[in-house]
């Protein structure tokens, strides 16, 4: 058989998934997941969930999307949940790229981006990063043109760990025409401690351009699970649910988030991405101690730019026992895992200068 494959199919970039430990005493560092396991009172509603799967779960999510829209302070047709965050940024370029549009994006960033941009038919212009691993919002901007349909950023940024400040996204939505869609990756906003970053969520009401998007497979530790959300102008979500899979998001999956927006989980969620900031801000305090240059982390991972040495720095965390996300020729991004796994990251990296 030769079925036709569309070009923009044959040549897409790949995604390299964070590598999978061989045995249960490796730290798994390179997905930046949660350290700790999914709560109890999620559990019981997962099982509870899943008796009931002979039936089909709420199409589009009603039940979740006005949970969120209680949370957020927004009404429920502003909201769209998907099958992980990663589906609804696909979903959104399917609804406003038409072939050959122009997608503005930072670079590096997460790098579902530009696969999703080319399976939407679009073209990813791609904006470099600063010196200090910063996304540079003049730079963004001044990408934009008539061409141009959608702009995203992320903040904090993967794999970089670096976070927009409320005066610099305030500064996009100005700057950026209505005519094209801010989207705002927010998947690591719960990590962020300092007070200079911004939260979306609170532009929203006076930009009808911008689209947020948030996921409950990091703080909320679902990344097993799959349940993301986007909030934006209600027509926009409208026409966003339309294009998304009918049922995508499953019946234990939204019984899931439902039960993770329960006060009780959300103050443990609260609680332990405090801790892990806290892990964060320890590490990256002590890798520069031993002389490493380590960008400023907002999220629950931290960058280390060793460009050639990439290949080689990944191999000697695995000698240790470690699992970190190598991109090769740029650097090594590491998850904030539970404290003894970062101290076998201190250990590991302090080794590597020393014999560097
Ligand atoms: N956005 C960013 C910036 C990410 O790093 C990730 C996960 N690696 C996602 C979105 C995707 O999250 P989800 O599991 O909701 O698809």
């Amino acid at each position: 058989m030769s079925a036709h494959i569309r070009p923009a199919v044959t040549t897409l970039p790949a995604y390299v998934p964070g590598a999978r430990p061989a045995r249960s005493d490796i730290a798994k560092l390179s997905s930046n997941e949660m350290p700790y396991p999914i709560q109890d009172s999620v559990l019981d509603a997962v099982t509870a969930a899943a008796r009931c799967a002979h039936r089909y779960p709420e199409m589009t999510g009603d039940t979740l999307r006005a949970a969120l829209a209680a949370r957020h302070g927004l009404s429920a047709e502003t909201i769209a949940v998907g099958n992980g965050s990663t589906a609804l940024i696909q979903h959104l370029l399917d609804t406003v790229c038409d072939d050959g549009d122009d997608v503005v994006m930072p670079w590096r960033s997460f790098e579902a981006y530009p696969i999703c941009v080319a399976v939407a038919g679009a073209r990813a212009v791609t904006v470099s990063l600063t010196a200090d691993a910063r996304q540079d919002v003049d730079a963004l901007v001044n990408a934009v043109t008539p061409r141009t349909r959608l702009l995203m950023v992320c903040t904090p940024n993967n794999p970089t760990s670096t976070a927009l400040t409320a005066a610099e996204l305030g500064e996009l939505l100005d700057r950026v025409s209505e005519n094209v869609v801010v989207m705002v990756d927010e998947a690591y906003l719960d990590f962020v401690t300092d007070p200079a970053v911004g939260d979306a969520t609170t532009l929203l009401a006076e930009h009808p351009h911008l689209v947020v998007s948030r996921t409950f497979s990091k703080a909320h530790a679902l990344a097993g699970m799959r349940v993301g959300y986007l909030m934006g102008e209600a027509g926009l979500m409208g026409a966003v649910r339309s294009v998304a899979t009918p049922f995508g998001v499953s019946l234990p999956a939204q019984a899931a988030a439902l039960a993770a927006l329960e006060p009780q989980a959300l103050a443990e969620t609260t609680r332990r991405a405090g801790l892990v900031a806290a892990e964060r801000d320890r590490v990256v305090a002590a890798l520069r101690e031993s002389g490493w240059d380590v960008p400023d982390a907002q999220g629950n991972f931290y960058w280390l730019a060793v460009g050639q040495a990439t290949t080689a720095l990944a191999r000697h965390c695995t000698e240790a026992g470690i699992l970190v996300r190598p991109f090769a020729g740029e650097g090594v991004r590491v998850s904030v895992g539970r404290p003894e796994e970062n101290d076998r990251v201190i250990s590991a990296l302090a080794s590597w200068r020393a014999r560097a």
